[in-house]
C-alpha cells in the first residue's frame, strides 16, 4: 500500500471513530486482571462484577481448571481439524450425549460458539423460499443467521404474539415458515412465551428454534432451560445453547431429532468450515454439566441472588420487575447518561458496563445489570447501594 492511499484509509476510519465518539457510541474493551470472579480488578482496583454472563461462577471453579488442565496434558490443546475431517475426538461426541441427555433431545451437535451456532443453524434450516419471523429484539447472531439464510424476514414486535399470529396468517408463502426467538432475551432479560409459540408453530405448520443461551444452566428444572420449564421439548425444532455462558466455559451446541442434526452436520457452514473445539474446553464443559447436576443449590443461589437484586432495587424505586432470571435491566435513556452511569459506578467499585445502541434499540440506552450464583448479600447490598444513589443523582429513579 502506498503512503498516499494509507493516509486516505487512516482519514476515512478517523472520521467514523470521529462520528461514534460525537454520537457516544465508541467502545472499547476494558481488561480485568486475575480471573472471572464476583470481584474482579480493573485498572489495578478490586470492584464488584455486575455484568458477566457467568452465572453460575463456573468460569474461575478449580474442577472445571482441573479438568481443563488434565486433558491438557494428556491430549494437547488443538483439535487439528474441523469435526468433519479428522478434529472430532471421544470428548466432542461425550459432550454431545451429555448435552442431548440434559436438554431431553434426540441428538446435540457442538459448535464453536453461540454466535457461530445461531449463524448455523438458522442459514442451514431456511432458504430462498422461506420466510422467518423474528422477534425485534432478538440476539445479533440470530439477525445474521436470517440474513445470512436468504430468506425473507419478518419483524414482529417484541413478544407481541397477536402480531405474529396474523403476520403468519396472512402470508402465503413457497416455502416454509420459521420462528425464530432468544429464549431469554439477552438485554431485557425477559423469557420468550414459549406455549404460545408453540401454538403459533403447530397453526401454520412452521418451525420453531429457539436460543437458549441465557437459560441453559440459569432456569428450568435443573437448569435445562426454558423450553424444558414448559415440558415443550420436543414441540421446539431446534434449541441452541452456549456454554460461555451459565456453563463458564466456551462454544456452543444445538439440539433437536437426528434428521435435523444431522441435516446440520452436513450443511450448518458455521460447524463444517472451521476447527473443532480444543479438547480442554470440552472437557472444562463437561465438568460444567456435572456440577450443575450434582450442585443444584448453585441455580437456587443464582435465583435467590435475583429475585434479592430485583427486589431491593424495586424498592429503591428503580423501574425494574420481579422475578428470577438474572438479567435485569435498568434503562437511562440516552447513551451518554449510560456511559456517566457506569462510570460513576465504577468509581464506586461497581462494574458495570453502559449497553447502548446497535445491541440495544436508540434512546433505551442501559445498564445490563447481572447477578451471579457467586455473589454474597453484601456484594449485592453494595452494588444496590451504588446503583440506587447514581440514579438518584442523575435522575433515574422511576418512583
Ligand atoms: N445468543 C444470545 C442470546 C447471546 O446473548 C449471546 C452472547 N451474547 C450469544 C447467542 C452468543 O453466544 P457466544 O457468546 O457463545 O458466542
Amino acid at each position: 500500500m502506498n503512503e498516499h492511499k494509507n493516509a486516505l484509509m487512516t482519514n476515512h476510519y478517523s472520521r467514523l471513530l470521529d462520528d461514534l465518539r460525537n454520537r457516544n457510541l465508541f467502545r472499547r474493551c476494558r481488561t480485568v486482571s486475575g480471573p472471572q470472579g464476583p470481584k474482579v480488578t480493573v485498572d489495578g482496583r478490586r470492584v464488584i462484577l455486575m455484568c458477566s454472563n457467568n452465572y453460575l461462577g463456573l468460569a474461575d471453579h478449580p474442577a472445571l481448571a482441573q479438568a481443563t488442565s488434565r486433558v491438557a496434558l494428556d491430549m494437547g490443546i488443538g483439535a487439528g481439524a474441523s469435526r468433519l475431517i479428522s478434529g472430532t475426538m471421544e470428548l466432542h461426541c461425550e459432550l454431545e450425549r451429555r448435552l442431548a441427555k440434559f436438554k431431553r433431545a434426540e441428538r446435540c451437535v457442538l459448535f464453536n460458539s453461540g454466535y457461530q451456532a445461531n449463524v448455523g443453524v438458522i442459514s442451514a434450516i431456511t432458504g430462498k423460499n422461506d420466510v422467518i419471523y423474528s422477534d425485534e429484539l432478538n440476539h445479533a447472531s440470530m439477525i445474521d443467521g436470517a440474513r445470512l439464510s436468504r430468506a425473507g424476514v419478518r419483524v414482529y414486535p417484541h413478544l407481541d404474539m397477536e402480531r405474529l399470529d396474523n403476520m403468519m396468517r396472512t402470508e402465503t408463502i413457497e416455502g416454509r415458515k420459521v420462528i425464530i426467538t432468544d429464549g431469554v432475551f439477552s438485554m431485557d432479560g425477559d423469557p420468550a412465551p414459549i406455549r404460545e409459540l408453540v401454538e403459533l408453530k403447530n397453526r401454520y405448520g412452521a418451525q420453531l428454534i429457539v436460543d437458549e443461551a441465557h437459560a441453559t444452566g440459569v432456569i428450568g428444572p435443573g437448569g435445562r432451560g426454558l423450553v424444558a420449564q414448559y415440558g415443550l421439548e420436543e414441540s421446539v425444532d431446534v434449541v441452541v445453547g452456549t456454554l460461555g455462558k451459565a456453563l463458564g466455559s466456551f462454544g456452543a451446541f444445538a439440539v433437536g431429532c437426528t434428521e435435523i442434526v444431522e441435516w446440520l452436520i452436513n450443511t450448518a457452514r458455521s460447524f463444517v468450515y472451521t476447527t473443532a473445539l480444543p479438547p480442554p474446553v470440552v472437557a472444562a464443559s463437561l465438568a460444567a454439566l456435572d456440577i450443575i447436576e450434582q450442585e443444584p443449590e448453585r441455580i437456587e443461589a443464582l435465583k435467590w441472588a435475583a429475585s434479592y437484586m430485583r427486589e431491593r432495587m424495586a424498592n429503591e424505586g428503580l423501574n425494574v420487575e420481579n422475578g428470577k432470571i438474572p438479567i435485569i435491566p435498568l434503562v437511562v435513556g440516552n447513551a451518554q447518561k449510560a456511559l456517566d452511569f457506569a462510570s460513576e459506578l465504577l468509581e464506586e467499585g461497581v462494574f458495570c458496563q453502559a449497553i447502548r445502541p446497535p445491541s440495544v434499540p436508540e434512546g433505551t440506552s442501559r445498564l445490563r445489570i447481572t447477578v451471579m450464583a457467586s455473589h454474597t448479600r453484601d456484594h449485592l447490598d453494595r452494588a444496590i447501594d451504588a446503583i440506587a444513589g447514581i440514579a438518584r443523582k442523575l435522575g433515574v429513579i422511576a418512583k
